[in-house]
């Protein structure tokens, strides 16, 4: 039977809303949002119960697949890149601008996204190992997709290379131009690089987990791909809302990416990076979107905020997954994984009752060839009730 609007009112107020029940919160609904734009940040800090219950402290995650735009936390980073770029004068709405950027995903989506709801065109650049569900995404967005083989970062053909060069043609273009003043521009919106990347988070995301927590927060956690996460979100709470000696900030680091070590030990290395070998993708794992072998100058700002490091396999990556869909019925992508798979072995670092924060990215459907596939393929949806025990399942 289709949903009623009845079904989702409030029960007469003789009827105690049920605990628990949305109808049970007191907070008023939002209100109108002018703009896509406007449906940004603000996101739900969930617990997650079943982690919670295994490892006997407080496990929140901030549910950054809730963004309204892009569905991921780069709806704030994109909205931020645009928002500086306007204040210095190298977008104008209306001109017929063209952002350009380099990504494997998430920040073309909301780039492409808010681009048109801000007036501008999007040309993105991606590696072709990126999933192609992505790469469809972003066309029906209306962007212009440019896929691109997968180079190292010092090769012109490197997707990050090409997006800034093609910003560079367009404002050479401009500059060439005979009514120069009006002509369209280019601009290269270089999250790896820009510190309006990490400002984003240090603006918004950083100051919600503090209200949200009340300052009680023993630990934040999450993987890097650009670094803008990880450091906005530590120079907030470390700086700005001065809890540098209480919480202790962790990066979740997939398999093959050489940032674990980095933190660790202060080199970037990376175990499964061979010699004269074309590596197929960023970093040697199922997961998108975190890890790297480069220190970006966005991860750079926050390096020496991060207290510790977490390396975490694909197989721990890909049983957390099947995990949170089965207990608490939340369906997400790898990264996600990755970084609920770091919270609760940084969870057990701590004395009981500890609260840890981490973040959900985006969502499963984000995944299906690859993360999902590998779940699937794996046996592990047929694999009910085999275990209940968290911490076994994940080697903890
Ligand atoms: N998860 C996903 C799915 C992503 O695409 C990204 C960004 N590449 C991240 C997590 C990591 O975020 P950040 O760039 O802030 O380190």
């Amino acid at each position: 039977a289709p949903v009623r609007l009845e079904d989702h009112e409030s029960p007469p107020s003789s009827v105690p809303p049920a605990a628990g029940s949305a109808a049970a919160s007191s907070a008023e609904p939002p209100p109108i949002a002018h703009g896509i734009e406007a449906t940004i940040g603000n996101t739900p800090l969930v617990e997650i119960r079943s982690l919670s219950a295994a490892t006997g402290r407080t496990i929140l995650a901030k549910a950054e697949f809730l963004n309204g735009a892009g569905n991921s936390p780069k709806d704030r980073v994109a909205l931020n890149l645009i928002r500086e770029a306007e204040a210095a004068g190298l977008l104008v709405p209306g001109r017929g601008d063209t952002i350009y950027e380099g990504t494997s995903g998430s920040t073309g989506i909301s780039l492409a996204t808010l681009a048109r709801a801000m007036g501008y065109r999007a040309h993105i650049c991606m590696s072709d190992d990126q999933s192609v569900e992505k790469a469809q995404l972003l066309h029906h967005l209306g962007a212009t997709v440019e896929r691109v083989p997968v180079a190292p970062i010092t090769d012109p053909g490197h997707f990050v290379n090409r997006a800034r060069s093609r910003a560079r043609e367009h404002c050479a273009a401009a500059d060439a131009a005979a009514d120069k003043a009006t002509a369209s521009r280019g601009f290269f919106a270089d999250q790896f690089e820009s510190a309006a990347n990490y400002r984003a988070h240090q603006g918004t995301t950083g100051p919600e987990i503090l209200a949200q927590t009340g300052g009680e927060i023993d630990a934040f956690v999450a993987g890097a791909g650009t670094g803008g996460t990880v450091t906005g979100v530590a120079k907030y709470l470390k700086e700005d809302a001065g809890l540098r000696r209480s919480v202790r900030v962790v990066v979740a680091d997939p398999h093959g990416s050489g940032l674990y070590n980095k933190v660790k030990y202060g080199v970037m290395y990376s175990h499964t990076e061979k010699e004269g070998t074309r590596r197929r993708t960023q970093v040697d794992s199922v997961v998108e979107g975190i890890g790297m072998n480069r220190l970006t100058a966005v991860l750079a700002e926050g390096l020496d905020l991060i207290d510790d490091a977490v390396a975490v396999s694909d197989e721990q990556a890909e049983r957390m997954g099947r995990w949170l869909v089965e207990k608490d019925g939340i369906f997400v992508g790898s990264s996600s994984c990755v970084n609920c798979v770091a919270a609760v072995a940084t969870a057990l670092t701590l004395p009981e009752g500890s609260r840890v924060v981490t973040v959900l990215c985006d969502s499963g459907a984000r995944h299906l060839s690859k993360f999902w596939k590998n779940i699937a393929e794996a046996g592990l949806e047929e694999q009910e009730d085999a275990d209940e025990d968290l911490l076994k399942i994940l080697g903890l």
